[in-house]
């Protein structure tokens, strides 16, 4: 990048993409120096961001360690503080500025701020984070992701493009550098495979029925149960889930014995876009301690991207997954560590993914999430891994570790 590269980073989950783009500023600081030249302000790396959530947690990060950063926005739900404000970024304030697409592309203000002297010169990069946003709703959703290359245009011509995903696959890869104008890049590529994660698919059948195990670890092992993260397709599905939890558990879901019954001492959590702001803190707080007194958190995609979860090694999608990119993206977050996890699938034919609207690009994910969940022959992981990365797929975990369709193969 410090020759004007741009450069893809295909890494899985957890492997430290931020890092890449946080330290981008420093590292052309430093070349700076080290080549006689000492500019009187600091490198700016701009970083596309699809959720505001994600952009607060960095920011908070970034700061506590006293690293220079501030959001681009106009929205009102977000503390103040953390906004950037035309005097303070021409002061020089920031070394990293977070920003949606729509933000730096739709409003003159902030794409003006960017692209005038002498701020333009001082931004050496432009990352994008969780690029596969560029291919999933740059056509339809949300169109400014398919015009960031226009930022490219306003800034100087050798100013590179750092793009990040865990989640695409060599199409997707193809149309993202199209869209952002990526020429002649670099391309850094680790296997999405983790072999320590075991896929299973099982039928749905009652609340009661399939989460039984859950219920009853919870009531004899409290706090010391297995951490269990549970996607929900629905917030109805994860009230019922959540209701279903707090019911049968009564007084034993608060920690420890005879504690309030507060948010704050329940041993169970639920997290969706209705969660009190509070409440979603206490979950996080707790799922990030390894000794947190959180076991198990009732979730829909509001628990999204970015979110570090600590001795998580069971995940389950409760209802068929969206997409196959969402689910083997959301199923890596169970097995961190390295220890041995579990992805489960519950569905029945009935909650299968419709057909909401007539793209052909959710034609396509109904259809490969239909064939991953109705396969009964395929090793799952291979049928995984050849999705993302195709035909170099390979198998590298015991039978009775890999998934379902193997162990059961094995046991014939
Ligand atoms: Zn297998």
């Amino acid at each position: 990048m410090y020759e004007g590269n741009d450069v893809f980073l295909w890494l899985p989950t957890g492997y430290g993409k931020s890092i890449c783009y946080q330290i981008l500023p420093f590292l052309f600081d430093y070349k700076l120096k080290r080549e006689g030249l000492h500019p009187s302000k600091r490198s700016v790396c701009v970083v596309v961001s699809p959720l505001i959530s994600l952009m607060v947690d960095q920011v908070k990060t970034l700061r506590s360690i006293g690293v220079g950063s501030a959001i681009l926005s106009g929205n009102t739900g977000v503390d103040k503080s953390l906004l950037a404000s035309e005097n303070n970024i021409k002061s020089g304030d920031f070394s990293l500025l977070f920003s949606a697409p729509e933000a730096i592309i739709s409003s003159d203000r902030w794409r003006d701020i960017l692209t005038e002297e002498p701020l333009c010169h001082q931004v050496v990069a432009i990352a994008v984070d969780e690029a596969h946003c560029v291919y999933k709703w740059g056509s339809k959703f949300r169109p400014s992701y398919t015009r960031i290359h226009e930022l490219r245009s306003l800034l100087p011509a050798d100013t590179p493009v750092l793009a990040c995903s865990a989640t695409v696959t060599k199409a997707m890869l193809k149309n993202i550098t199209q869209a952002l104008n990526m020429v002649d890049y670099q391309l850094v590529h680790v296997s999405p495979e983790r072999p320590n994660t075991c896929y299973q698919v099982q039928k749905r059948t009652t609340i009661e029925n399939d989460l039984e195990t859950i219920l009853t670890d919870l009531k004899f092992n409290s706090i010391k149960a297995t951490r269990v993260l549970i996607y929900c397709q629905s917030l109805n599905m994860c009230s019922d889930l959540y209701a279903h939890f707090r019911y049968e558990l009564g007084d034993q879901s608060y920690y420890p014995p005879g504690a309030d019954k507060l948010a704050a001492n329940r041993i169970f959590g639920m997290y969706h876009s209705g969660t009190a702001h509070h409440n979603k803190d206490v979950i996080m707080r707790s799922m990030a301690d390894a000794n947190g007194i959180v076991r198990v958190v009732f979730a829909t995609i509001a628990l999204g991207m970015g979110v570090n979860l600590i001795g998580l090694n069971t995940v389950i999608h409760y209802g068929a997954p969206r997409s196959l990119e969402d689910y083997f993206q959301e199923s890596g977050r169970a097995g961190r560590s390295g220890e041995q996890s579990c992805s489960t699938v519950y569905w029945c034919p009935s909650d299968a993914p419709k057909y909401k609207d007539t793209s052909d690009l959710h034609r396509q994910e109904v259809v490969l999430v239909r064939t991953y969940l109705e396969n009964t022959q395929k090793c799952r992981r291979l049928q995984l891994l050849e999705y993302f990365i195709g035909d170099s797929a390979s198998k590298n975990s015991p039978d009775n570790m890999c998934c379902d369709v193997c162990n059961d193969s094995n046991l014939v």
